[in-house]
């Protein structure tokens, strides 16, 4: 069964297309992460599926049932669908015990209540009032009071964007943890591509209003259509191939997967590249090393090509280069970087 299911959506505010032809399918139980620069649609999409924006054209599906076709739409409150956003939104006025219980039927009220307490955590925290709790408990009860009248789908609007960094990945992999024990499907939308990476079964790559890209975390990161979606989920160098193959060992125009034509660019990530420090003076090597940067467990090199692209290398932080050294850069060995089109713009 498919959970959601956006056929070829547009939604226009004046000049803007929001939403361009939007397509994408939802399986049950699937957790997928909406990504793409800001103002590319993302809340807009969100706000459709969830039936605060109608749609313009197109046709949205909740298991089946159409709820949007650019006609009528099914109210938000009907479609089932269940809302986490960065701003909590929590009722202030209502204990913990009555926020997660607001959207339950009497009757199943306080088993839910006690129940979705439980699964998140905060079974002794009931009778307290938003105030009294931190912005990760916060976070936790905005999820159990999403989850406790069973929504078919959740969408999740940057939830964890106000939490410190540590909190942010804790929370984001017990809450991913609780959607796969409910076996909810979601979709979540990040301005952060390391959490798309780290808790999406799928991530969807958005650019102006368009999907540029859907596929697991590793076809975006790995296999990217294009120097967008490349350079969007992750650092990454692209060299004409031709300067690639005479400067970069490993590399011999060969192999290679490919997307479109695939004549233009290789995309080389830094965990890609390696280098061999050149024996004797700058003129061995085909490359110089122009930066270093330190990044805790390893150190990241930036060298530059005598045309002057520039490539990054991670190594272990035990592994000391100097500023200057001429290297010979090469691909790992059972890297295969992409070659990809050259952009269009
Ligand atoms: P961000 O990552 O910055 O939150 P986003 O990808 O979620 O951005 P949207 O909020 O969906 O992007 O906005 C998409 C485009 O539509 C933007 O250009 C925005 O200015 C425009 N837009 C969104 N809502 C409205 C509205 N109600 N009226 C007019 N324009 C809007």
């Amino acid at each position: 069964m498919t959970a959601l299911r956006l056929h070829d959506v547009s939604k226009r505010f004046d000049q803007t297309l929001a939403a361009d032809r939007f397509s994408l399918d939802l399986a049950d139980h699937e957790l997928l992460a909406l990504v793409g620069p800001s103002g590319c649609g993302k809340s807009t999409v969100l706000r459709m599926i969830a039936g605060l924006q109608p749609v313009d054209e197109g046709i949205i599906e909740l298991s089946g049932d159409v709820v949007d076709d650019g006609r009528s739409a099914v109210p938000p409150e009907r479609r089932g669908v269940g809302l986490v956003f960065q701003e909590h939104a929590l009722f202030p006025h209502l204990s913990v015990a009555g926020n997660v219980g607001f959207g339950v039927r009497t009757d199943d009220r306080a088993h839910r209540v006690a129940e979705m307490l439980e699964l998140v955590g905060l079974h002794d925290l009931g009778t307290r009032y938003p105030h009294e709790l931190s912005g990760g408990e916060r976070q936790r009860v905005a999820l159990a009071r999403a989850l406790a009248p069973r929504p078919r789908l959740l969408l999740l609007d940057e939830p964890f964007a106000s939490l410190d960094p540590n909190l942010r990945t804790r929370i984001r992999d017990d809450v991913a943890d609780i959607l796969r024990a409910t076996r909810t499907p979601a979709v979540f939308v990040t301005h952060d591509q390391n959490e798309a990476l780290a808790i999406g079964d799928r991530i969807a790559v958005m650019r102006a209003g368009r999907l540029e890209q859907v596929g697991t975390p590793e076809d975006v990161f790995h296999r990217p259509i294009d120097s967008f979606v490349a350079s969007f989920m992750g650092e990454a160098a692209f060299i004409p191939l031709d300067e690639a193959t005479a400067m970069v060992r490993g590399v011999d125009g060969t192999g290679f997967p490919r997307h479109g034509d695939g004549n233009g660019l290789l995309m080389l990530r830094p965990d890609d590249v390696t280098f061999e420090v050149a024996d004797n003076s700058a003129s061995d090597g085909t490359a110089t090393i122009v930066g270093a940067e330190f990044r805790g467990s390893t150190w990241c090199y930036r060298l530059r090509l005598p045309s002057g692209a520039e490539l990054l290398s991670v190594r272990s932080h035990l592994d000391r280069v100097a500023v200057g050294s001429a290297v010979h850069p090469g691909v790992r060995p059972g890297h295969l970087p992409v070659l990809l089109d050259p952009p269009s713009s």
